[in-house]
């Protein structure tokens, strides 16, 4: 009997899932001979995660809550198979001595370490997981790109690589973050006498590379305040030989030059920077558990009609985000009882009746308020620089202050922690259509936005760093919200300006536009996803008239084609599905059903099912056969439904 052959396109955390999720699965019953063929140019398993990149860019999870192996709390995803999370790997390689100089002599899980060590963790899963192969699944490695993927009339695909052509009967596309086709500008400075234009680069990875060519002398508008810019700093800053040391009150720092530094100008539309990640208190796998923002409740709804965000789904995650704050709020003030019985009733009373408890308890300066959290930036700190820069130190230093007390007792950080625990809730408000296509637009500009801005910021460290590099006089992010940088005239080098206030404006003499591209894969510059989508194998994901990524899928995760049908044998995962899914570039978390091992679980089962079968599993199917919201939920987050 022939082997069935599987191709797996991207062999980074996501292709990895799937790999493990076949090797688990075939551990415990064999379904047939089995040869997985993973293609990908790079060491396998990191993927965007660089082994070999400097230390000083650090993962902004803890190292607990980090894995890429599927545990009980995983839902429908097939047979476990224990592997270690980050920090078990981690502390494994401590107390063998193999941690080099990378990690402290005892790893803990509430750290946040390299990246570098995270790619090095992924690549050690990847031959883990390969060695625990039972001997019916052979694992062929391609360290190759994919160019081109068509299908013959039996249904298997031929994938092109530049020097192959490989015949598989399944494919799973897990392509992650790949480069549009626009190619990054890089101009190489001439010297300080000569350079009158401005040096652009539109993408900052690989780093070190990109940012070469910035000197000292140098004044570099970077555009965005994300993680991305956290990197860009710490290359320009200690990766520049500058350091940090403790200053004199706790999580306060101070920087001392190297002098190759070079005059780094921070902007963006909001005009402050992510807010920092508190120091964990739930451990590797506590969440907060929804009591008004139910998945269960939003799927009844959804399948009466589709919902619109602000009306339907805001203000039951701002009724959570209340009761973790007041949990928090009053507990602070030391008493627990009453925290517990203002709780319980606040859980069960109406919208307007949990205000009249707010107002009997909490004076209206301690109230949460959520247009506070969503635009912070108080008016009389726009009338001028000097205003707003002050105005930016002391938000800046109260979340660091708030950040130290940590996930649970601070109310600012508990109630924004849980827009990251709630993820799972909103995916079942937003996926596959979910919201109506005005909603989904509002969710993209605007909501997602403060989302990334109030939970899924960076260490706290980093935050303290920025005080720090502001205070030495290197870094400043004193232009406000909305500032822009306009090109130069022919010849002329790009200014920065304010748009709040009149007057003011700089020359830089380069500009890094820090964000990761989450392009459509129209706009990919990969041809295996143009090719695709000329062939009309896949089909771009369009909620009416608005495309919001991505690619469209079926609940399996199955292709769906340019004429509407679903492909059955192959599947896509994370990235190119951004879009129809929501929130797709995050690492499994242990102990939480977490959605991309459930999503991999699902897709890995049905490739099973059918090579059981002895289906060659390439029929398409028409896309009536999707499956319902009710048997959809089934795989939906464990914490949901409570
Ligand atoms: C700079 C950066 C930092 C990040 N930091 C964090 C973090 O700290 N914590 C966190 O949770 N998430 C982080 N993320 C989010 C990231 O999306 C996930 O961590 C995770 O890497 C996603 O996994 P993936 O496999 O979908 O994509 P990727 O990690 O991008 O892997 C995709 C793989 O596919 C390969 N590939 C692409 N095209 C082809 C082709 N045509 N043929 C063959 N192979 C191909 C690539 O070489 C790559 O190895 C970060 C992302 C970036 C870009």
């Amino acid at each position: 009997m022939t082997a069935a052959r599987i191709g797996i396109i991207g062999v980074g955390p996501r292709g990895l899932t799937v790999l493990e999720r076949i090797i688990a699965n075939e551990r415990q019953q064999r379904s047939g001979d089995i040869e997985v063929v993973l293609f990908d140019p790079n060491v396998p398993g990191p993927g965007c995660h660089d082994p070999g990149q400097s230390d000083i860019h650090l993962v902004n999870t803890v190292a607990g809550q980090l894995t890429v192996f599927a545990d009980a709390s995983v839902v429908d995803a097939g047979p476990l198979m224990n592997g270690p999370s980050f920090f078990q790997w981690l502390q494994e390689q401590s107390s063998s001595g193999a941690n080099g100089p990378l990690t402290p002599s005892r790893a803990t899980p509430d750290a946040y370490y390299a990246r570098g060590l995270f790619g090095r963790y992924l690549q050690w899963a990847f031959r883990y997981v390969s060695a625990l192969a039972p001997p019916h699944v052979k694992i062929i490695l391609k360290k190759t790109s994919v160019n081109r993927a068509h299908r013959e009339d039996d249904g298997a695909w031929v994938l092109e690589t530049p020097d192959a052509q490989i015949r598989v009967n399944y494919l799973f596309l897990t392509t992650g973050h790949t480069k549009p086709a626009k190619p990054p500008k890089v101009v190489p400075p001439r010297s300080a006498a000569q350079r009158r234009d401005t040096l652009v680069v539109d993408d900052p990875y690989p780093i070190q590379r990109k940012l070469a060519p910035i000197t000292p002398d140098m004044s570099v508008a970077v555009e965005g305040m994300g993680l991305t810019t956290f990197d860009v700093v710490a290359e320009l800053t200690v990766g520049r030989g500058g350091r940090f040391t403790a200053g004199a009150a706790p999580g306060e720092l101070k920087y001392v030059r190297s002098g190759r530094e070079p005059r780094i100008i921070l902007f963006s539309r909001s005009g402050i920077p992510l807010s920092a990640r508190a120091v964990n208190q739930k451990g590797v796998s506590n969440q907060y558990r929804a009591r008004f923002l139910f998945a269960d409740k939003l799927r009844e709804l959804r399948a009466q009609r589709k919902l619109d965000f602000v009306a339907d789904v805001l203000p039951l995650l701002v009724a959570d985000m209340e009761y973790a704050y007041y949990d928090a709020y009053l507990r602070e003030r030391g008493d627990a009882v009453t925290a517990v019985l203002f709780c319980n009733q606040l859980s069960g009373a109406d919208a307007s009746h949990r205000q009249a408890l707010i107002a009997r308890h909490v004076p209206v300066e301690d109230r949460f308020c959520w247009d506070r959290l969503a635009a912070p930036v108080p008016g009389h700190a726009l009338a001028g620089q000097e205003g707003f820069r002050r105005w930016l130190t002391g938000y800046l230093r109260h979340d660091v202050q708030e950040a130290r007390k940590g996930n649970l007792d601070s109310p600012l950080k508990a109630a924004c922690d849980v827009l990251r625990d709630l993820r799972d809730n909103l995916r079942a408000a937003i996926e596959f259509g979910g919201l109506t296509e005005a909603s989904h637009r509002w969710v993209l500009s605007e909501f997602m936005p403060i989302m990334n801005r109030l939970a899924v910021g960076p260490p706290q460290s980093r935050i303290s760093e920025m005080l720090a590099l502001m205070e030495a006089g290197v870094l400043q992010a004193d232009f406000g919200p909305g500032a822009t940088c306009q090109a130069a005239p022919p010849g002329g080098r790009m200014r920065l300006s304010a748009t709040q206030w009149a007057g003011h404006s700089t020359e830089v003499d380069a500009l890094v536009r820090a964000r990761i591209s989450m392009h459509s894969p129209k706009d990919d510059a990969s041809p295996l996803l143009q090719g695709l989508l000329h062939d009309g194998y896949v089909r771009l994901y369009r909620n009416g008239g608005l495309h919001p990524g991505g690619i469209e899928i079926d609940r399996n995760h199955n292709w769906v084609a340019d004429n509407g049908s679903t492909i059955a044998n192959a599947w896509a995962l994370g990235i190119p599905t951004e879009g129809i899914k929501f929130c797709t570039f995050v690492v499994p978390r242990p102990g939480v059903n977490s959605t991309a091992l459930v999503d991999a679980g699902r897709a890995v089962g049905h490739l099973l099912a059918s090579i059981r079968s002895g289906r060659s599993g390439h029929a398409l199917k028409p896309a009536s056969a999707l499956p319902t919201e009710a048997e959809a939920s089934a795989y939906a987050s464990l914490y949901g439904a409570c």
